[in-house]
């Protein structure tokens, strides 16, 4: 069996990417912070699409957690390697930044950020021995470009950025491939207090994304297909950034 590990996987845009993973015939760990029922909806969608799966839950922003899952479902499954890693888990926190309050900093940071980094540790060095791994991080438009109101955001998604360019030549050599994935505005949980009508006009596109839409991109990712690409950003936002 393969396995997959998709940070965040209980709703939008990671639950998208966990049942999209069935079709590279990946078991899925899904794992999510506090939505058990949304996380077990992901694993119902996953086995009617076919596939199989389990819920892994942690926060990413806590080492211990992160380490002590991983270290338990590692024990459990001695000869199996996560090869596949969606780092997905993301918040935000907006207001602007004369406005903005330590917790609003350290908590965008720790989740989107300091996940990552915890995550990726954790898995990394089984991928290495494995020499064969694939690292997809979940960034955002705001990392690239900045938004005004998500100064916290934006720093978060732009520091994966640099880790992801960073890391991807350490471990090139291994065959182990580390790319982003820099969504627009996409319909999602995160997503539902913003206004569609009066953002579209800005998307060349004009509307949304949908959750399926950025999961294509990071399945081609996340497939052998793509064996040459690593630290490399790619935007799934409908021609905003242009
Ligand atoms: P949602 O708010 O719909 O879902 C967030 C997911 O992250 C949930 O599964 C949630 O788990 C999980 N999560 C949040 N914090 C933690 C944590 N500390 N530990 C573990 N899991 C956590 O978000 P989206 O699907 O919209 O976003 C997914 C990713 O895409 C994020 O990184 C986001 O920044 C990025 N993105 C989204 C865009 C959009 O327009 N939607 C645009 C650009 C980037 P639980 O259900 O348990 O709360």
């Amino acid at each position: 069996m393969k396995y997959a590990l998709v940070t965040g996987g209980s709703r939008g845009i990671g639950r998208a990417i966990s049942i999209k993973l069935v079709s590279l015939e990946y078991h899925v760990l899904i794992n999510y912070r506090s939505n058990e029922e949304e996380a077990l909806q992901t694993l119902e969608m996953i086995r009617q699409a076919g596939g199989s799966g389990e819920l892994l839950k942690f926060d990413v922003s806590d080492p211990q957690q992160v380490d002590a899952a991983i270290a338990g479902w590692s024990e459990k499954n001695k000869d199996a390697c996560i090869e596949v890693l969606i780092n997905n888990a993301g918040i935000r926190k907006d207001i602007l930044l004369m406005w903005m309050e330590n917790n609003h900093w350290h908590d965008v940071i720790n989740t989107n950020l300091n996940g990552f980094f915890y995550v990726t540790r954790s898995l990394l060095k089984n991928m290495l021995i494995n020499k064969y791994g694939r690292i997809i991080n979940i960034v955002s438009l705001s990392g690239l470009k900045g938004l005004p109101g998500q100064a916290n955001y934006s720093a978060a998604k732009a520091a994966v950025i640099g880790a992801t360019k960073a890391l991807a030549q350490e471990i090139g050599k291994k065959n182990v491939t580390v790319n982003a994935v820099a969504p627009g505005y996409i319909k999602t949980d995160m997503t539902k207090d913003l206004n569609e009508a009066e953002l579209k006009s800005f998307i060349p596109l004009n509307r949304f994304g949908m959750p399926e839409e950025v999961a294509e991109v990071v399945c081609f990712l996340a497939s052998e297909k793509a064996s040459y690409i690593t630290g490399e950003v790619i935007s799934v936002n409908g021609g905003l950034y242009t």
